[in-house]
């Protein structure tokens, strides 16, 4: 199961569908891989599906829509959700059908609010407890999911799960088509249970509606990243309205130009193995991950580059070059006061250096770098990592002139960008 920064989007998704329609995307051109992938196996709800053969019925039916299509899906299975010998035989029936199934904990734990240590117990009690079954049924455990698609909300967490799960030899499987389809199970299965087969009806459609915005627009997502068609990998949970819709979906899918493609197909693609190092608090797909990535490492790579010619300005003696790369209102703080804006800034360093040898030579280099960004909702209710547009740098300053011994001290820098420029907006310097 998923959740997203906007918790209430499920629900606000019931109420009233996305205001974009399937319509306003392009159909993607070239034909997209798909890997379809199956959460919370066996069930995602005992709570709501108490009596084994139901569950077995509903199996039954996610087995029926995928064998019709030809589907090889990735199971993740959260042993918690197996309780009984019932429930090993539900995880059975899908090794029988042949699709594979991977490790998404023992307890479905949310990481961003999980101490390490606890979580990495939790998955190693899932791995250890579907490594054994499967080797009984001569299978190995390849893959793993993360719950929430929660990574890892500092960089320690990250690199800790990162390292576990290769010393233990699963690999993540990420996601690009973060869907909601859970959102729909409770009031699906509540319409079903009262006999109200408008509600379902209107629950299929809204299902219908969202699912296809989300492959889409996922699917142009990664295009762009990668500027062409792109593999992709879609979430989708272990439930009863999957019954109902995926048959609908894939069809759908198929005439889209999406072709269904197993795990060794799709994720040897090389857009699954560019590094991506998001940390944050929500899960996300894949394709938010790396272009928030790359976006990060854009906003060093222009800040790197503006200090670096901001230094050779200095040492060439043009101080107005310099002083060009201050936003026009900047804030300058030094032991000698607070200067206002570019212009005060260029009179006071004209008077503290008046020609080139007072200035010497100047470099500057980044200590820490902290891009600050915020979630940003989607036209389709999701929240995604926003952009890059400011960040906070510790830099460190070393001017050398001659017969003099050299002076250095570290500078506080806030940037913003501004139509693409990198400028300072506030420097404080000692
Ligand atoms: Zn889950």
């Amino acid at each position: 199961m998923k959740g997203t920064a906007v918790g209430v989007a499920a629900a606000a998704l019931l109420l009233s569908p996305p205001a974009a329609r399937a319509q306003d995307f392009p159909t993607p051109t070239g034909t997209h891989p798909l890997l379809v992938t199956v959460d919370d196996l066996p069930l995602g709800s005992n709570r709501l599906h108490p009596d084994p053969a139901e569950r077995e019925r509903i199996t039954r039916g996610l087995l029926a829509a995928l064998r019709k299509h030809g589907i090889h899906a990735v199971g993740l299975v959260t042993w918690r959700n197996v309780e009984t010998p019932a429930g090993e035989g539900l995880l059975d029936l899908w090794l029988q059908e042949g699709h594979e199934l991977g490790n998404h904990t023992f307890a479905h734990l949310d990481y961003s609010r999980t101490p390490v240590d606890e979580y990495l117990a939790d998955v190693e009690k899932g791995r250890a407890t579907l490594a054994a079954f499967l080797a009984a049924r001569g299978r190995t455990l390849r893959f793993f999911r993360f719950p929430f698609l929660r990574e890892g909300d500092t960089e320690e967490k990250l690199a800790r799960m990162r390292a576990w799960l290769a010393a233990t030899g699963q690999r993540n499987l990420p996601v690009t088509i973060d869907d909601q389809d859970w959102s729909f199970e409770e009031p699906w299965v509540t319409a079903r249970r009262a006999g109200d087969e408008r509600a379902q009806a209107r629950l299929g459609e809204d299902y219908q509606h969202a699912l296809r915005l989300e492959a889409l627009s996922a699917t142009a997502e990664g295009d762009a990243l990668f500027g062409r068609p792109t593999p992709q990998v879609i979430l989708l949970h272990g439930n009863e309205v999957n019954t109902a819709q995926w048959d609908a979906l894939f069809t759908w899918l198929e005439g889209r130009g999406f072709r269904f493609a197993g795990a060794d197909e799709v994720m040897a693609d090389p857009a699954f193995a560019e590094p991506q190092a998001f940390v944050g608090r929500y899960g996300g797909s894949l394709w938010q991950r790396i272009r928030h990535t790359r976006r990060v490492d854009d906003a060093r790579a222009g800040i790197e580059a503006l200090l670096a010619r901001q230094a050779a300005d200095w040492s060439r003696g043009d101080l107005a070059a310099f002083c060009a790369a201050y936003e026009e209102d900047a804030v300058f703080v030094s032991p000698k006061g607070i200067a206002r804006g570019r212009a005060e800034l260029l009179a006071r360093y004209r008077k503290s250096y008046p020609d080139a040898k007072a200035m010497g030579t100047l470099k500057l280099e980044v200590q820490e770098l902290r891009p600050l960004w915020g979630p940003e909702v989607t036209a389709l209710g999701d929240a995604t990592p926003g952009a890059v547009h400011a960040a906070a740098v510790v830099g460190k300053w070393t001017l050398v002139r001659a017969g003099q011994p050299d002076a250095t001290g570290l500078t506080s820098l806030v940037l913003r960008r501004v139509g693409g420029e990198w400028r300072i907006a506030q420097d404080t310097s000692f």
